[in-house]
């Protein structure tokens, strides 16, 4: 069946109970027991290890990435400490992209580092940096495409092929695109992680996280770091997430659209110095943006005459967006990643990787494209 019809009925049955249509939110910590002998025979016995609700979003999510299994965490960033977790130990080393969230870079070089565990922050849109980056002792490589905030994309073809040669496995940070426009499994990644907390909810209304695997395998590596450090998700949060998940091609398509026109407004706007998008003739990765997404995603980023100063005015004064960290929601976000979402990157790697201090990144909601624009319009004045 097509992507829509999954991503509302995927996972999900009519309650056994009640015939409820919506799976419950299971609030409970115990499971009872038939018999010893019958231990875990329903497959629940305690809220860290399992629970129904979060099951069904977990199938519905591997269904969606056409993974083997998925497990859910409490945060996307638990869900990457899970990876890390399963995949890495003292003496390893990890391969990063230089541009990636900066809460994914912040685990790595202030807490995984603490550990003895050591990484590369390659430029892994070339992939022959990602092959001179790869030592003896390399055991992951974690790309995120498009990258936060840059935008910059991985060759995930080539990349998968290069560590399937090596047999590391490829994880792929999939939350810019979702499954709906990129299926980086399909390409020959081994993992994908997600913050759910973006698209996937789409309403601003929950953090979470998921961790997608090729193989039961590495399904049953990661949960066992689930259920270890106790940072499954929540019931409430996975029944809300459900919801979510029912609109996200429809919110995808229609925020994606309002992306594109938006880029276009902007890149011939007179005091626009600079605009970032996947579907602009412009973009530097145009053809990979094509060939390994179906859609450009709702993610921009731009650049105002005046730098930093005529920037942070912007971001202040604008109507209708949000001044705020969070992105993929129906509610449209303005953000200043040198302040807020990257600003433990130090500022010679931020520079380094292209986050300049005036780049305003733009999360497109489901408001009219007309408005959205407008407001831009008028706060560049
Ligand atoms: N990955 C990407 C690409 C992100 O943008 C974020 C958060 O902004 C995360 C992971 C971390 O997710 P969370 O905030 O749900 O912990």
């Amino acid at each position: 069946m097509g992507f829509t019809t999954r991503q509302i009925h995927s996972g999900v049955e009519p309650d056994p109970v009640s015939g409820s249509i919506l799976t419950p939110i299971y609030q409970t910590t115990t499971y009872v027991q038939d018999s010893v002998d019958e231990y875990l025979a329903k497959g629940y016995s305690y809220s860290r290890s399992a629970n129904p609700t979060v099951r069904a979003l977990e199938v519905k999510l591997a269904d969606l990435e056409g993974g083997a299994d998925c497990s859910c965490y409490g945060t996307g960033m638990a869900a990457i400490n899970a990876l890390f977790m399963a995949c890495l130990n003292a003496g390893d080393h990890c391969v990063i992209s230089d541009v990636a969230y900066g809460g994914t870079y912040r685990l790595a070089t202030k807490i995984y580092s603490r550990f003895g565990v050591e990484f590369t922050f390659a430029d892994t849109s070339d992939t022959d940096a990602v092959a001179a980056s790869l030592r003896d002792n390399t055991r992951l490589v974690l790309t995120e495409t498009p990258a936060n905030p840059t935008l910059k994309l991985t060759d995930l073809a080539a990349v998968s092929k290069l560590t399937r040669a090596r047999g590391i496995p490829h994880a792929v940070d999939n939350t810019f695109l979702t499954p709906y426009y990129q299926r980086p499994l399909e390409l020959g990644a081994d993992i994908v992680v997600h913050s759910t907390t973006k698209y996937f909810d789409g309403h601003n209304a929950t953090v979470g996280g998921a961790v997608i695997t090729a193989t039961q395998d590495l399904d049953d590596q990661v949960r066992f770091v689930q259920n270890a450090t106790g940072t499954i998700m929540s019931p409430f949060v996975a029944f809300l997430t459900l919801q979510g998940c029912k609109t996200l091609s429809v919110r995808l398509e229609r925020q994606s659209a309002s992306a594109l026109a938006i880029a276009q407004f902007l890149e011939a706007h007179p005091k626009v110095t600079k605009v970032c998008y996947p579907g602009l003739e412009s973009f530097a990765q145009a053809d990979l943006a094509r060939s390994q997404a179906s859609g450009f995603g709702a993610m921009l980023w731009f650049e105002v005459a005046g730098g930093l100063a005529s920037g942070k005015a912007l971001m202040d004064c604008i109507d209708l967006w949000s001044l705020a960290e969070n992105l993929g929601s129906v509610e449209s976000l303005i953000t200043h990643p040198v302040t807020m979402t990257h600003a433990d990157v130090e500022e010679a790697e931020r520079h380094r990787v292209g986050i300049t201090d005036g780049l305003v990144r733009a999360s497109v909601g489901l408001e009219d494209t007309a408005d959205l624009i407008d407001a831009l319009r008028e706060a560049l004045g």
